[in-house]
């Protein structure tokens, strides 16, 4: 084993058993390149993270600059710092009235744990119901209504009063009560291989959670920032969350996350006890930039109005009886397969052929492919016909 991988398995924690140990050397727009020279297309963009594409110019050179005005200056909240305060009022512009007040932090996690401490505070009450087969994040709180037993069970005690709904079943709605403080959900199920909502689910969840007064929260974290051909998930369900949770792609590549909802409940953060929520680099300068630049472009340019388009392509080029079913919305593509062998066949030749495409942590039979927003219809068409190479073989 040569010595990069020796020390990176030795001395930095592992969480899977067969890394695919990949050495880095450089990134640029939809491909990555390792140290012996070799180009990969990235058909997975860090995780639906790297919205722009790789060492994107606009973000690069929006973060060098601000980097030699200033980076990290103060915990969260205390200065005016206009990568802060700017992006925060562009979030505002191209969000509905009652999510008008950003609280920034590092991760999606940080959001999730914001966002139900922020329902609990506002409603006094501690129940916090979820999907099963949800995934929002690896922290304690955000464990604690994940919808996998498996990932909780060796962790527990985690949070109490944590129940669950069944994702598109509208006779679960009925867990729904007026003692559940909020609802986490994300608009299309992660984890279970993008299982996207049927028969009005997310309206009718809406719904009830006005009824009983309690708070919608939507976990955007995967969807934020254009992935679905619009900026935001709930824009194209037509139903508006009490308070967004966004992270991965809002920040182009750079770690940042936000929970967002009115100014009379964020207000709530702020007495009895003042400083209810606190974070020392939430909202670093460097990823506001990074994010408020990524934004900006996506505003602007014509990038988020072909994702349709480019997922059209994805679905044209992966047409054959090999692949089950297609699920997903615009660039959150999965693909089903018949078996968990055929699926990490098709993961790890692809990766000998030059194309990066990842797992889902719930289902063992579906792959992902999340790329970046800016990939190119030319570059569709190779990653596919890699795919659609190895089927046929
Ligand atoms: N929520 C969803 C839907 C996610 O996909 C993820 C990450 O994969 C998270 C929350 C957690 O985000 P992070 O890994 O930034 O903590």
């Amino acid at each position: 084993m040569d010595e990069a991988k020796d020390i990176f398995k030795k001395h930095q924690a592992q969480t899977f058993p067969f890394p695919s140990c990949i050495e880095i050397e450089s990134a640029k727009g939809s491909y990555i390149t390792d140290v012996n020279g070799k180009q990969y297309l990235d058909f997975v963009a860090g995780v639906s993270a790297c919205t722009l594409g790789h060492s994107n110019p606009i973000i690069n050179n929006a973060v060098k600059q601000q980097l030699d005005k200033y980076s990290h200056v103060m915990v969260y909240g205390e200065y005016v710092q206009s990568p802060q305060y700017k992006l925060a009022q562009l979030l505002a512009d191209n969000l509905p009235e009652n999510l008008s007040t950003t609280y920034f932090v590092n991760s999606g996690a940080e959001a999730i744990e914001g966002a139900m401490k922020l329902a609990k505070r506002a409603t006094g009450r501690s129940e916090i119901i979820s999907c099963k087969g949800s995934y929002h994040g690896s922290t304690q709180g955000a464990l604690s209504i994940i919808g996998n037993e498996e990932y909780k069970a060796k962790y527990r005690p985690l949070l109490p009063n944590c129940n669950t709904i069944v994702y598109n079943n509208e006779n679960s709605l009925k867990n729904i009560t007026n003692q559940t403080a909020a609802v986490v959900i994300e608009p299309i199920q992660g984890g279970t291989g993008f299982v996207t909502p049927t028969n009005n689910f997310l309206q009718k969840v809406r719904e009830r959670c006005s009824e009983t007064g309690t708070y919608l929260i939507f976990d955007e974290i995967q969807t934020c920032y254009g992935r679905l051909g619009t900026l935001f998930g709930f824009e194209k369900y037509n139903v508006t969350p009490d308070i967004l949770c966004i992270a991965k792609g809002m920040g182009g590549g750079m770690p940042i996350g936000a929970f967002i909802s009115s100014w009379e409940l964020m207000k709530l953060l702020t007495f009895e006890p003042k400083l209810g929520h606190i974070t020392t680099f939430g909202g670093h300068p460097i990823n506001c930039t990074a994010s408020l630049a990524t934004l900006e472009h996506l505003l602007s340019a014509n990038t988020m109005k072909e994702v349709e388009q480019k997922a059209e392509i994805f679905r044209k080029y992966l047409k054959t009886p090999k692949i089950k079913e297609i699920r997903g919305e615009g660039l959150m593509i999965s693909l089903e397969f018949e078996s968990e062998e055929l699926a990490r066949k098709v993961v790890e030749e692809s990766l000998e052929c030059g194309l990066i495409l990842f797992y889902f942590l719930f289902t063992k039979t579906a792959i992902r492919i999340t790329p970046p927003l800016t990939i190119s219809k030319k570059e569709i068409i190779k990653g596919c016909n890699i795919i659609k190479g190895i089927l046929d073989a």
